[in-house]
């Protein structure tokens, strides 16, 4: 029997990967349903090659994919959308894994679901986590999900752990022997830009990833270094570690994706070539192997690795994630959408690149932090957050 598979954000780079890792094994694995939420040619490109049952999109595009289809004879696609439709497909009975790959926190909902339906979750929706942390793991504990790390550094931990770490009961202290986990960074696109030129840097420059091709959004946040920021918190609660036992390591070749150090002396690390197709392929077929197209790593071609302390007065990001982890409840939720609201201004070049951080600041002091009890509240703080944080943005734009 085949395993049957959704992906939440098809079109995006994760989704595109997944699709990848998925064609190579169809006696392993179906696709049940997909979805995007812009590109509808792509979408429907995707469902002439893998037939799904179930598509979501949202209202505004119903109209024209039901024509898509129809002229691909493909009429029997079941349509559905909006966030009820997400959160449908993620819960839906005959789904046996969900890839959480939509951006940003339009994927917390369904990604929720999908662990309050017990299914295998592969996470790469960071945000999702971010944003409701406690009550995410409660769930995945209560439910019996299995919340698997697609994020590389993440999956590059969990596979440097013991095997049975993510079912530990979360007492913030290291366990089983681990004595630090080492979270890497390639550095952004910015690492040697000097300091006095990062505030007229474009969009355009902060979406070239010197080793990774990435979606938007987690481009500008590798450049600024929230991206690890994000990191930091995801590994906190997927690990249930205190982010004081988590150290940033910047090491711009992006070959080893993260260690785990050992009260005996041992690092353990994993390595490969940088394509998320191998935690994909890892989080999919857990604890199996699955076979990639991607080469095994020739370190005779790699003939150094460098290792770095961040520099956090360079990128301020990562040190406001950390203080908003300490500071713990809702504040992670108030960073993530000031984040998401100062990027997207970036993007549409109504901030300079150096206003991030601020924006960031200014949201995370003007919002009240709570102790986060129920999903209600993380959605309404993250409301909140980015009203605060629109207006920030109007005021400096003048
Ligand atoms: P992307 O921008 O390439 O794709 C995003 C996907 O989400 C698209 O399918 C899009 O249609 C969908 N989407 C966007 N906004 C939506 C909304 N409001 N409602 C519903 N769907 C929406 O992004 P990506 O690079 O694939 O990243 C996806 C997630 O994976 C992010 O959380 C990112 O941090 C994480 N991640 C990505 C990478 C990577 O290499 N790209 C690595 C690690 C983690
Ligand atoms: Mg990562």
């Amino acid at each position: 029997m085949t395993q049957s598979v959704c992906i939440l954000g098809v079109t995006g780079s994760i989704g595109q990967s997944t699709l990848k890792v998925l064609a190579q094994h169809p006696d392993k694995y179906s696709i049940y349903a997909i979805t995007a939420h812009s590109r509808i040619q792509k979408l429907v490109e995707i469902c002439k090659q893998f037939k799904p049952k179930r598509v979501v999109v949202p209202d505004e595009h119903i109209d024209q994919l039901r024509q898509l289809l129809l002229q691909a004879g493909l009429a029997d696609i079941d349509i559905l959308s909006g966030t009820t439709g997400l959160v449908s497909v993620a819960q839906d009975e005959a789904v046996d894994v969900v890839m959480a790959a939509i951006v940003g926190a339009a994927g917390l909902l369904p990604t929720l679901a999908a662990v309050k339906a017990g299914k295998r979750v592969l996470l790469a929706n960071k945000e999702a986590l971010v944003m409701s942390g406690n009550i995410m793991m409660q769930a995945a504990r209560d439910h019996q999900a299995l919340l698997l790390p697609v994020d590389s550094e993440h999956n590059a931990i969990f596979q440097s752990l013991p095997s049975n770490y993510l079912t530990l009961e979360n007492t913030g202290q290291p366990q089983l022997g681990v004595s630090r986990i080492l979270l890497t960074a390639s550095g952004g696109p910015f690492l040697d830009y000097p300091l006095e030129q990062l505030s007229e840097v474009t969009p355009q420059q902060a979406c070239k990833h010197p080793n990774w091709s990435m979606g938007q959004k987690i481009s500008v946040d590798s450049a600024t270094l929230m991206n690890k920021g994000l990191e930091l918190i995801e590994a906190s609660h997927l690990f249930s570690i205190s982010e004081h036992f988590v150290t940033v390591v910047v090491h711009p070749q992006s070959i080893i994706h993260s260690m785990v150090q050992y009260i005996d002396g041992s690092t353990l690390a994993q390595m490969g070539n940088p394509d998320m197709c191998t935690p994909i392929a890892h989080a999919l077929a857990w604890p199996d192997r699955l076979q990639t197209h991607v080469p095994a790593l020739d370190l005779f071609t790699h003939t150094h690795l460098d290792f770095r302390e961040p520099d956090t007065n360079k990128f301020p990001a990562l040190n406001l994630a950390r203080q908003a982890m300490r500071a713990g409840g809702l504040s992670p939720c108030i960073l993530n959408a000031a984040n998401e609201i100062a990027v997207d201004a970036f993007l549409k070049l109504q901030i300079k690149f150096t206003v991030i951080p601020e924006v960031i600041e200014h949201v995370l002091n003007h919002v009240q932090n709570d102790t986060a009890v129920n999903i209600e509240q993380v959605l309404e703080t993250d409301m909140i957050a980015r009203q605060i944080a629109h207006q920030y943005v109007n005021q400096i734009r003048g």
